[in-house]
């Protein structure tokens, strides 16, 4: 007999590396071989797991083992047990104790600092783990928005269909106060807590630079208003702001309005950043580009030449020239693209 637990909680970031996995900032290029450029494997160090958005699969370490070395469950565990020296059942030897402590402690360091930072990262990753994308979403985005499906994977786009339920399961599992502190829980009209979302809507995360999802947009399915709907009472963040990771020096970034022209500009291959909002590009930001050639793609109306101007002004003050790139007969970037078929 194999201890379960103990295998399950070695750190699963340890476990591919030994498996000749290079991780990088919790992102590695998939097992599978489907990576070109940018990496779908990624790693969940709270919870302890990891997934490909290409592959689609995911699970603990032991599934780790299991598909990079295409062997069974009982001899993955074979595999850890030697690989990671852990005997059957409550060992007495003291060094085994010792490394097992300094896994589960470097686990809890770990998700304690991310834990501080935002400790809403862990309700809103959940929410992303548990919706799907479902037909009428995906039929949005791909039949109407000519988006494929890479791109959809790539973003992690989900969907709920139904708020109702899903609102139901998450006050199960997080309880009515943790969804109100962070913002997918608002006090209504007559007083009583609901789901910020009332009608089916489109999920998009916002992964940081360390590849964790630190806020949600939800876009209502049709053409229901408002179109978009933030979390409620949260500072919003920048869309995509992860491209950073995957980008050098003097490259250029191109900034954008909005969600969908950054999954446009990738469909296209160019690396984008979204701002909600024309109003919304807050000074400090600069310092995350500083190192990056800038264009803005701005939306081809009078919000969006607002909005270029804004961002304009603020690296202004730090010295720095950027581009503004009109668009051609237009409104944004996504009809741009659909017009042009990319
Ligand atoms: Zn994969």
């Amino acid at each position: 007999m194999y201890n379960l637990e103990e295998l399950k909680s070695i750190l699963v970031v340890e476990v591919a590396e030994r498996l000749g996995i290079k991780v990088t900032k919790n992102k590695a290029m998939c097992f599978n071989n489907h990576d070109k450029k940018t990496p779908s494997l990624s790693f969940n160090t709270k919870e302890n797991y990891w997934y490909c958005f290409g592959c689609n699969e995911g699970g603990n370490p032991i599934q780790l083992v299991q598909k990079v070395l295409r062997i069974n469950f009982v001899d993955a565990c074979h595999w850890l047990s030697k690989e990671f020296s852990i005997t059957s059942g409550y060992s007495k030897d003291r060094s085994l104790t010792f490394n097992m402590n300094q896994f589960i402690q470097g686990h809890k360091s770990i998700s304690e600092k991310i834990d501080r930072a935002n400790p809403h990262i862990e309700v809103y990753e959940w929410l992303v783990n548990y919706c799907t994308l479902d037909t009428n979403a995906y039929k949005y985005l791909v039949k109407d928005r000519k988006f494929n499906k890479e791109v959809i994977m790539h973003f992690n786009v989900k969907s709920i269909e139904n708020p109702t339920q899903v609102f139901h399961k998450a006050k199960s599992v997080w309880g009515i106060d943790r969804l109100l502190k962070c913002g997918l829980a608002k006090i209504s009209d007559r007083d009583t807590p609901v789901f910020i979302w009332t009608s089916p809507v489109i999920l998009f995360p916002f992964y940081n630079l360390d590849n964790r999802i630190e806020y949600l947009q939800g876009r209502q399915i049709g053409d229901r208003e408002p179109r978009y709907i933030n979390l409620n009472g949260i500072r919003t963040h920048i869309y995509s702001i992860n491209v950073l990771n995957q980008i050098g020096k003097n490259d250029f970034l191109y900034i954008c309005e909005g969600i969908t022209d950054v999954l446009s500009a990738y469909q296209m291959g160019i690396k984008a950043i979204g701002i909600l909002g024309a109003n919304n590009f807050k000074d400090e930001w600069v310092y995350y580009f500083t190192n990056y050639r800038i264009r803005i793609i701005p939306d081809s109306d009078k919000g969006g030449n607002e909005f270029a101007i804004n961002v304009q002004n603020a690296f202004r003050k730090i010295g720095k020239p950027v581009q503004i790139i009109k668009l051609k007969d237009a409104k944004d970037l996504t009809e741009y693209r659909v017009r042009r078929c990319v």
